[in-house]
């Protein structure tokens, strides 16, 4: 063995050890979501405070869709715990987390439904925005569900594990711009956890007093507990 052959074998298998930890794959979002995320990044929509509501009602929706899952088939994992969904909210890092133990989502749903729009609502936002509707008069009566995110983030993470056997956890993080970085996320607990990075001028989305008045308005149309830093609401 030649010094020079050594060198090479060496580095590539310290290529291969990298190759096998990282499984970070980007991805660009669907040319429609691309603008869509565009008009709310940009928009000067006054009620930005929807978009907890938004949040609170897909991990709503994805725990009624497991309660109804492990009804039908009893061993389906719901980890012994009880339904709901925990805000947690931290001042000094500008974050507001929203945890859920349902469904979850596999790294095919997790393209699908938030790199691309298939909600009839967004959809319908496009369609009345290319007719030269007003942006916020649209993301008013339409909403724009998880995208909602990015009108106070800088940046948005998904941590999500299917409710599905032998299913892997998965990473997903987006600044709302053109793309998306999905990697493999170890020993997640099933359901999804989303973590937005507020944006300087949005950090009041941090405060606890602050999103437990905005929570409260919503939160007795949830059929689950709601809790806020560890207390129910
Ligand atoms: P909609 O709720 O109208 O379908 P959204 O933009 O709010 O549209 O969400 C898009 C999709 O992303 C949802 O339909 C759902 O499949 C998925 N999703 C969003 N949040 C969660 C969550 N917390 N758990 C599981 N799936 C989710
Ligand atoms: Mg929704």
């Amino acid at each position: 063995n030649s010094p020079r052959i050594l060198y090479h074998t060496s580095i590539a298998r310290f290529q291969e050890a990298v190759n096998e930890k990282t499984t970070r794959e980007e991805h660009s979002f669907q040319a429609e979501t691309r603008e869509l995320l565009n008009i709310v990044a940009r928009s000067l929509y006054s009620d930005k405070e929807v978009f907890i509501r938004e949040l609170v009602s897909n991990s709503s929706d994805a725990l009624e869709k497991l309660r109804y899952i492990s009804v039908q088939d009893a061993s389906v994992d719901t980890q012994g715990e009880p339904f709901k969904i925990s805000i947690k909210t931290d001042k000094f890092s500008k974050c507001l987390e929203i945890i859920d133990n349902g469904v979850g989502m596999e790294k095919e749903e997790l393209i699908k439904n938030l790199g691309t729009i298939a909600r009839s609502g967004s959809k319908e936002f496009m369609e009345q925005y290319q007719k030269g509707v007003d942006a916020q008069n649209i993301i008013g009566q339409f909403g724009v569900g998880f995208y909602s995110t990015f009108m106070v983030s800088d940046k948005v993470e998904v941590f999500t594990r299917s409710h599905k056997k032998e299913s892997v956890g998965y990473q997903w993080a987006s600044d709302g711009s053109g793309k998306y970085a999905i990697e493999e996320c170890p020993n997640l607990p099933i359901g999804t956890r989303i973590v937005c990075h507020l944006k300087i001028d949005d950090r009041e989305y941090s405060d606890e007093e602050t999103v437990k008045s905005i929570v409260k308005k919503y939160s007795s149309f949830v059929g689950f507990p709601v809790e806020l830093n560890g207390v129910q609401i």
